[in-house]
């Protein structure tokens, strides 16, 4: 069911990544501001990143994986022990904006501003250029990735068009996209935040691991990729983070799962590309350059 799948290293039937946006309580203040510190219930959720990356860090230890992990820059600087913790595991820190801005919702120039500051933090915190970004939200803008050729990076973790990795392109370069969905994400299964407005009912952990399974097992089946969104406030809370540590214990027994960095896939996938074993797909950015001409004689209002 997918027509070119990449070759994955010693042959294996999937990539996987399981990658954690670390927002902690960046997305509570750049929604509600001046109302944000009177939020202290709140706050302590998104604050529970504080227990929950030990926790996680302790896991990928214990199963012998390193993984990668998307840090809004602002979060960083106030934690800035939970990644020296995760430099210490030798873990990939990626970018996810400076404060969880949303890049569609900000004038080209501003985006620039937010999108070089992020970068300026990674660098002087981690020593080293970040090679990946997420856009906060999804909300990737028609900028965005002439923004990231600029500054270096190989892959984009935002966007969902396909199941294996394919490359965006602009008139000024490309990178590698490594594709996710909403239903891979542990937001849509789990987020109950009354102060934010978010009211989905709370699943189970195995109702929503069930989702991750039937992603994780159609993807071994044809050779794709999968890649998780997901939070330590959220999935690293107790019962799931136990079910997580399960779910990995079943992919490594297979045998046949190869366990990255995005870094890693987006290398790999590069090598592929250039000895060529493998020929990517090409999506040109952006879409469209604003309404289409059918909405502009004004009859669809
Ligand atoms: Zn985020």
């Amino acid at each position: 069911m997918i027509k070119n799948p990449v070759p994955w290293p010693n042959g294996a039937k999937v990539a996987c990544a399981i990658t954690f946006d670390i927002d902690t309580d960046s997305i509570l203040h750049l929604e509600h501001r001046e109302r944000a510190p009177d939020l202290l219930a709140t706050m302590s959720w998104l604050k529970y990143d504080i227990v929950a990356i030990p926790r996680i860090l302790d896991m990928y230890e214990r199963h012998g994986i390193k993984q990668t992990f998307f840090y809004p820059a602002w979060c960083m600087e106030q934690y800035p022990h939970l990644v020296d913790m995760i430099l210490e595991g030798g873990h990939e820190i990626a970018a996810h904006g400076y404060l969880h801005e949303n890049p569609n919702k900000l004038k080209p120039e501003e985006e620039l501003y937010w999108f070089d500051r992020q970068v300026e933090v990674i660098k002087k915190m981690t020593g080293k250029s970040p090679r990946g970004w997420r856009a906060p939200l999804y909300n990737y803008s028609k900028s965005s990735l002439d923004y990231m050729i600029d500054k270096g990076m190989i892959y984009d973790a935002s966007l969902m068009g396909d199941d294996i990795p394919y490359i965006l392109q602009t008139d000024k370069g490309q990178v590698i996209e490594l594709p996710t969905q909403w239903a891979m994400d542990d937001w849509p299964h789990y987020t109950h935040a009354p102060d934010m407005h978010y009211m989905m009912p709370i699943k189970a952990p195995d109702e929503a691991m069930n989702v991750f399974m039937s992603e994780f097992e159609a993807m071994r089946r044809h050779q794709g990729l999968w890649i998780t969104v997901w939070h330590p406030f959220v999935s690293g809370r107790l019962a799931r983070c136990e079910r997580v540590s399960q779910m990995i214990e079943y992919m490594q027994g297979t045998g046949d799962v190869w366990f990255a960095t995005m870094e890693e896939i987006a290398v790999h996938v590069q090598k592929c590309i250039d000895d060529g074993s493998w020929k990517p797909r090409i999506d040109k950015l952006p879409y469209y350059d604003g309404p289409i001409p059918e909405l502009q004689d004004g009859t669809l209002a």
